[in-house]
């Protein structure tokens, strides 16, 4: 069967426009600077894999990129640990919150990528020495799979430094358990400016399209990661993804994904496109509504669910 509507003609700001007219949920307030984000930021891109771009209004607003950089962590640190990460870190659903104080029974190992203990942890099998190495290896990583320079929003990661409470207790509960071997507060330091770099939906698409072809950017044409270091991504983004609410999202929308607490969301459709949605207000499990709304509007209208009758 082949697909209903063609990306390449599909009205991003008609989605927009639907999507706006919902206005459930809550804007994270963690910090200060996503407290005060706009509730009606709404942001939306696809990038095809011949490199095509179609975008909404809005999707070049900035915001920090927060865990929808967590699967881009978990590739650089596969690829730097020659997938030794892999042996450091589960791959299972929590089932939990994003930031439970909770490791692997038994192992002490954080239990997948894509909550915080396991983010904190990719950020520190990241090459570098110091916080300042690691800095810089992950905002080349990121850039090159943004195809753009990015940048670290200082006050944001200063913020996420500070008030992150519960990513030092996990860095202190890791280097108890001798499952992290650099120094916690390091560890937190580094992972809040990966938290802090600056994306916008377009970059944010691109970043996901790079996974949806194998590691290729199909915007620069630049590989990224190899293939199987993208397919090892896009994996655990389908099941550990969207945190506790990961089974209904595949039930629901059916493509790999990220979501994060600034709203964004990034979507891998792999051999397919790449597409980021951003809408501040978020639902119990940190997820922007208006997010998963465009999201399931978009996997049925292009037939993108991996599961579906394509
Ligand atoms: N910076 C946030 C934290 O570590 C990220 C959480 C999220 O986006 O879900 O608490």
């Amino acid at each position: 069967m082949t697909r209903s509507v063609d990306a390449r003609s599909y009205d991003l700001d008609d989605l927009r426009e639907r999507v706006l007219a919902e206005h459930g949920g809550a804007v994270d307030d963690s910090i200060p600077q996503l407290a005060s984000a706009d509730p009606d930021l709404c942001g939306l891109a696809l990038v095809l894999t011949d490199g095509t771009v179609r975008h909404s209004a809005q999707a070049d607003v900035p915001f920090s990129v927060q865990s929808a950089v967590k699967p881009f962590l978990f590739a650089l640190a596969l690829l730097d640990t020659g997938g030794d990460a892999l042996d450091l870190i589960g791959i299972e659903p929590t089932g939990e919150a994003f930031d439970a104080v909770k490791l692997e029974t038994g192992t002490g190992r954080p239990p997948n990528p894509m909550v915080n203990a396991g983010a904190l942890l990719t950020g520190a099998l990241v090459d570098g020495d110091d916080v300042a190495a690691r800095d810089a290896r992950i905002l080349r990583g990121l850039s090159a799979f943004a195809g753009r320079q990015l940048d670290v929003d200082d006050d944001v990661a200063h913020s996420e430094h500070l008030l992150g409470d519960r990513n030092h207790a996990l860095a202190h509960l890791m280097r108890s358990e001798g499952t992290l071997s650099v120094g916690a507060d390091d560890t937190v330091a580094v992972y809040a400016r990966a938290c802090a770099v600056l994306v916008d939906a377009r970059a944010l698409a691109v970043m996901g399209a790079t996974l949806a072809c194998g590691g290729v950017n199909p915007v620069s044409g630049e590989r990224v990661v190899p293939t199987d270091v993208a397919r090892d991504v896009v994996s655990v983004m389908a099941t550990c993804g969207v945190y506790d609410g990961s089974g209904r999202w595949m039930r629901s929308v059916g493509v790999p994904a990220k979501s994060s607490v600034s709203g964004g969301i990034v979507l891998a459709a792999p051999g397919v496109l790449g597409g980021a949605v951003v809408s501040p207000p978020l639902d119990e499990q940190g997820t922007s509504v208006r997010g998963r709304i465009a999201c399931e509007a978009l996997s049925a209208e292009l037939d993108l669910h991996v599961f579906g009758s394509r």
